[in-house]
């Protein structure tokens, strides 16, 4: 069985007096669903937000690492920095991470080795760019951000893994996926996992979706049979937007 899942990004947001302010807020919630939480706040906020919240079942995730074990890679921060304050769960290959700062196939395909070998678990992003939908090519990108990455683990790993489809073209512009096109590229992914790995591997993936996923439209995205959750940016920044969506399953 596969769970569904809502996971808040918090990209570059909240100094520490927001983070703090913020997680109070989320304390407050009520849960009607049982989807798995989980927030991933800056490096700087994540040490006091895991401590914060050890007892509560929202669970603190990093927004990125380093493929390396530790060294000379100033301004980087590995799984065992990770592991060692209490995280367990990593965002990689953000698409804002893939524009930003030139992460590429290759290097994400690093990462998700050291997170395997690290024992930690992982939110692999991917998601076409506005032309590739215009010229029709979105699966065949997706195809291949995710074969580069992945392909080359073995069936086990795939139980650490959670997929998150996330097209360029709808993070930040209020602009949506519709559930359709959600669900048509959702099960074109399970597919794909299905051709290479096999039924067991499709059927348990959670595959989330993210871009501009809010209170008024994640009933309806979430509704779709092969979209397992939400990653969310910007309505993850208030406990009530965020909640709204976590209870939308
Ligand atoms: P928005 O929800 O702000 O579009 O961001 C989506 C996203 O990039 C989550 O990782």
């Amino acid at each position: 069985m596969r769970k569904h899942i809502v996971a808040g990004n918090w990209k570059m947001n909240n100094d520490l007096a927001q983070s703090v302010a913020l997680i109070s807020d989320l304390k407050r919630q009520n849960q009607t669903s049982t989807a798995e939480v989980m927030i991933a706040p800056t490096f700087t906020n994540l040490w006091h937000t895991t401590e914060n919240l050890k007892s509560s079942p929202i669970e603190v995730i990093a927004q990125n690492m380093h493929f390396a074990k530790n060294g000379a890679y100033t301004g980087e921060v590995s799984a065992e920095m990770l592991k060692s304050i209490g995280v367990n769960t990593v965002i990689l290959g953000h698409s804002e991470r893939r524009a930003y700062f030139n992460e590429t196939d290759e290097m994400l395909a690093k990462k998700v080795d050291t997170a395997l070998e690290s024992e930690m678990r992982f939110i692999f992003c991917f998601g076409e760019e506005l032309s590739d939908r215009q010229a029709n090519t979105q699966e065949t990108v997706v195809a291949n951000q995710i074969k580069k990455a992945l392909f080359h683990l073995k069936a086990s790993a795939f139980k650490n893994i959670v997929l998150a489809y996330e097209p360029v073209w709808a993070i930040g512009t209020g602009e949506t996926a519709s559930p359709d096109q959600a669900q048509e590229m959702h099960q074109f992914i399970r597919k794909t996992l299905r051709d290479t790995y096999g039924d067991s591997v499709a059927n348990d993936m959670s595959i989330l979706y993210g871009g501009s996923v809010k209170p008024a439209n994640a009933k309806e995205i979430f509704s779709k049979p092969d979209v397992d959750g939400g990653l969310i940016g910007g309505a993850a920044l208030k406990a009530e937007d965020f909640y709204a969506i976590v209870n939308a399953f």
